[in-house]
């Protein structure tokens, strides 16, 4: 019988909102339990015998999917991944560029990626230094695979507004882009500037809007990012901008929410 966020909180958990597991109720554990495989044993005040059971129960429930809340990056990662299955390696640098290499049985694509390397076989991405991926990360490069065209960048600059169906997206541009941008590098803009010289930037050929920082970073082959920001200005009571413009090329190489993916890894990478 499956285990529900009640039946936990009723049956199994002793209710005494002690916070030793890091919740501050016995409630809100028993939803992490449920909807997300948060693990049982996280509360150390239940019996042994009835922890035992209630994880065979749970373990039962979750492969089933029941209650369980949906993994947004797991479906997006497992819909890049049946883009790019069929696709032929050999076909891959005449299309998005980096180079094939062979190792042991395997023929790998090595792409430039920001200052490093990824290495592709299949649909499985890793770093060539070893480091880990997250899984939206893996995401936008899988579609990168299977949309990119030949087209190189043309220097031409849109803002991300200016592409078609980017409406719905815009707020998850500004919040997972530009305002955690400005948070972190207000009043910092050389520091800003020495975090993009360090991840491969270059200065931006033409600063019509006579940004204090305008820089392209190539983040891809054929994907370079401008990011242009006003620093604030205390006396004028002027604050800080930010806004990443894309090659007009992009929507080539790249789905719309994956622009954003990219977007949210260059805002990770200059602020961590
Ligand atoms: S440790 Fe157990 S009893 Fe304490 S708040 Fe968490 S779930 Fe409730």
């Amino acid at each position: 019988m499956a285990l529900s966020v009640v039946d936990i909180y009723r049956d199994v958990l002793p209710k005494s909102n002690c916070r030793d597991c890091g919740f501050p109720t016995c409630l809100a554990f028993a939803a992490k339990v449920v909807s997300e495989r948060h693990p049982l044993s996280g509360c150390p005040h239940i019996v042994a015998d009835v922890l035992a059971r209630c994880e065979i129960e749970l373990a039962e429930q979750y492969s089933q999917g029941k209650w369980l809340k949906r993994d947004m990056a797991e479906d997006a990662l497992q819909w890049a991944k049946s883009r790019a299955a069929s696709l032929a390696i050999e076909d891959l640098p005449a299309r998005i560029g980096g180079e094939l290499i062979r190792t042991g049985a395997e023929t790998i694509l090595r792409l430039p990626y920001f200052t490093g390397h990824l290495h592709i076989c299949g649909t499985t991405v890793t770093r060539s230094d070893g480091s880990e991926m997250t899984r939206y990360e893996q995401v936008f490069i899988l579609n990168h695979l299977a949309q990119g065209g030949s087209s190189e960048p043309r220097g031409r600059w849109k803002g991300f507004i200016e592409f078609p169906n980017t409406v719905s997206k815009m707020v998850s541009m500004k919040s997972a882009v530009e305002e955690p941008l400005i948070a972190r590098f207000s009043g910092r803009k050389e520091e800003l500037f020495a975090c993009a010289l360090r991840l491969g930037a270059l200065p931006l050929p033409a600063n019509e809007g006579s940004a204090d920082v305008a820089v392209v970073f190539k983040a891809l082959p054929r994907v370079p990012l401008a990011l242009l920001f006003w620093d604030a200005v205390p006396d004028d009571e002027v604050q800080s901008q930010a806004k990443l413009m894309f090659d007009e090329t992009v929507v080539d190489h790249l789905d719309i929410e994956s622009i954003v993916f990219l977007s949210e890894r260059l805002r990770q990478l200059l602020c961590d």
